[in-house]
This record gives structure tokens, C-alpha cells and sequence, in this order.
């Protein structure tokens, strides 16, 4: 059986390194025991090296005049049973993943969000969350929208970006040439944090894998961060809106392996969260300029006017 390899520990990297060996200490193997029910318990069942590499930004000199997104519109069960990583079948733990074998995405979606079941696991669900807001949308898609957080709306909901963000990404969706029911948005956090407040890392961290493994069942072609938290959880980057935009880069979820081998990856732009837009529309141009580059990668036109 091959091994996977992981980046993401040193602790686990040493592991593999002393997979073969006879003498692995006692207490460094119980650690690292510990260590993937730590990642199981996230979600996380698989190991891989992350690639995350920035491409020569895309020349587009769509302008900002086509389009305002400025319609009315605009103002206005239980976790699934995952081996237990014990001393004993540690290797066997980190290769499966429950919803791994399944090929249709739709069926994996519903085995990943049976496995979040009633999510305790970070401090979320102690501070007011109505509901978890999964994800929506077409599970066979070639386009993700990924946000932040829920806020009221969508915690009243459950359903991602219904509020008034939302009816401007509905709203940008559509310029693009496709309707809301044709891409799948979901949220780095599934959790409304109090206040709206920004999610913390830590929230982040803790509920990110869901969102790649969700990525990895949907093996969309491209992904549009919206907004810099989105954009810096899924990159890794600690950059400003000004230089993650404008550009491709290669994603790979990380944790996750698609079941798909020809699956390698989505491309992943970023461009400025809705709710961003509604408090500075001298914005929208810029994002459509994103949306333009999203549009030429997929072969999408923009609908005639008054369609
Ligand atoms: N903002 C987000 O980032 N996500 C939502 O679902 C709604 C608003």
C-alpha cells in the first residue's frame, strides 16, 4: 500500500519517514496516534504535499463600464463512523476518507455533511449559531463561490449569501451568463460568528477541511475567493486584496485527494467580497474585471441586455 506523505506535521512526516523501521519510541508513536485522531477529528483523512503555486497573472483588459450588478435586487445526522486512529491501524485510518470511494458528488456531499452532523467543534456552536449553513448549489459544477461566514440571513436560512451580499452575488453570478442554481457557494466557517464579527483562525482552521473535502467531491474547474478572508485561508497568503487579485493561481485542497485522478486542481481568482461591494460600488468595474477573467477561462458570455 503506498504511504501518503504529509507536509502539513513534522511530526507526521517523521512518522512516515520511520514507517518502515522497527523502533519507533513508544511514546513519540502514541503522540503521533494522538495527532491524526487530532486531524480525523477535523476531518482530515488524508496527507498529501500542498501545492499552491502562483501563475504569471492573466492579461484581461475587460473594462469596468459593462457592467454595475446595480439591479434593484442589489439594494435592497450523525457523524459518520470514521475509524477510531489507534496505536495499532494508524496507516489505515489516514488512508480512508468516508465519502473517498464515492463518485458521484452529490452522494459524497451528503456523506461529508453527515459527517459534520450537529458540529461542536470549535466555539461557534456556543455563541448563537442557528444552524449550520453547509453549502448550495449544483454539486457537478465548474464553479465555486466561496465567502467567509454566514451572517443572519443565512443562519436564519441555512443557506449561503441570501441576504442582501447575496442578491449581489446572485446578481453578479448571472452577468456572468449562469444562474445561481448552476455554481455552488459555500463559506470557509458553516457557523454565523456573533456579531459578524471576522472569523477567528482558529475557526477557520477547525472548519476549513469540510470545505475541502466539499472541494474535492466537486472538482470544480474554478474558484472564486471572495474577499480577502477567503482569499488568504485558501491560499495560505497573508497578502492584500490588491495583490491576490488579477491572477490565477493553482489550488489543491489541502487534506484532501479527489477520488478523481484526472482531477488535479482547480483555478482559484479572487476577487472583492459582496458585501465590500455594497458599501463602495466605485469597486464593482474592478470586480467585474475579475468576474471577466473567471468568464473567459470557462467559455461564459455575458447575457444580452434586457435577457
Ligand atoms: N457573507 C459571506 O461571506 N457569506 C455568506 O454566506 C453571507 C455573507
Amino acid at each position: 500500500m503506498p504511504l501518503p506523505v504529509d507536509v502539513t506535521s513534522s511530526a507526521l512526516n517523521l512518522l512516515f519517514l520511520s514507517a518502515m523501521p522497527q523502533t519507533l519510541d513508544p511514546d513519540l508513536r502514541r503522540a503521533l496516534a494522538d495527532r491524526v485522531r487530532y486531524y480525523n477529528e477535523l476531518g482530515i483523512y488524508d496527507f498529501y504535499r500542498r501545492d499552491v503555486s502562483v501563475e504569471a497573472p492573466s492579461a484581461d483588459d475587460a473594462t469596468s463600464a459593462l457592467l454595475t450588478f446595480d439591479s434593484k435586487d442589489d439594494m435592497t445526522p450523525r457523524r459518520a463512523a470514521a475509524p477510531a486512529a489507534t496505536d495499532e491501524n494508524i496507516f489505515q485510518v489516514i488512508a480512508a476518507r468516508p465519502e473517498q470511494s464515492e463518485s458521484d458528488p452529490a452522494k459524497a456531499l451528503r456523506i461529508i455533511r453527515e459527517d459534520l452532523g450537529d458540529c461542536t467543534r470549535c466555539v461557534l456552536h456556543t455563541q448563537g449559531r442557528k444552524q449550520i449553513v453547509f453549502g448550495v448549489g449544483n454539486p457537478k459544477t465548474d464553479l465555486m463561490f466561496i465567502g467567509e461566514a454566514p451572517g443572519a440571513d443565512e443562519d436564519q436560512q441555512g443557506e449561503p449569501f441570501v441576504g442582501r451580499a447575496g442578491q449581489l452575488l446572485t446578481n453578479m453570478i448571472k452577468a456572468m451568463g449562469v444562474s445561481r442554481e448552476q455554481v455552488y457557494i459555500a463559506n470557509i466557517i458553516k457557523c454565523r460568528p456573533p456579531g459578524n464579527r471576522t472569523p477567528e483562525r482558529e475557526e477557520c482552521e477547525t472548519c476549513s477541511p469540510f470545505l475541502m473535502r466539499q472541494i474535492a467531491a466537486i472538482k470544480p474547474k474554478v474558484i472564486v475567493a471572495l474577499g480577502a478572508v477567503a482569499a488568504k485561508t485558501l491560499l495560505a497568503m497573508n497578502s492584500s486584496m490588491a495583490q491576490l487579485r488579477g491572477r490565477w493561481y493553482d489550488f489543491r485542497p489541502a487534506g484532501v485527494k479527489s477520488n478523481d485522478p484526472n482531477w488535479t486542481g482547480a483555478k482559484l481568482a479572487v476577487t472583492y467580497h459582496p458585501a465590500f461591494l455594497l458599501r463602495d460600488p466605485r469597486q464593482k468595474g474592478e470586480a467585474w474585471k475579475d468576474l471577466q477573467m473567471v468568464m473567459k477561462e470557462l467559455g461564459l458570455t455575458a447575457p444580452a441586455k434586457n435577457s
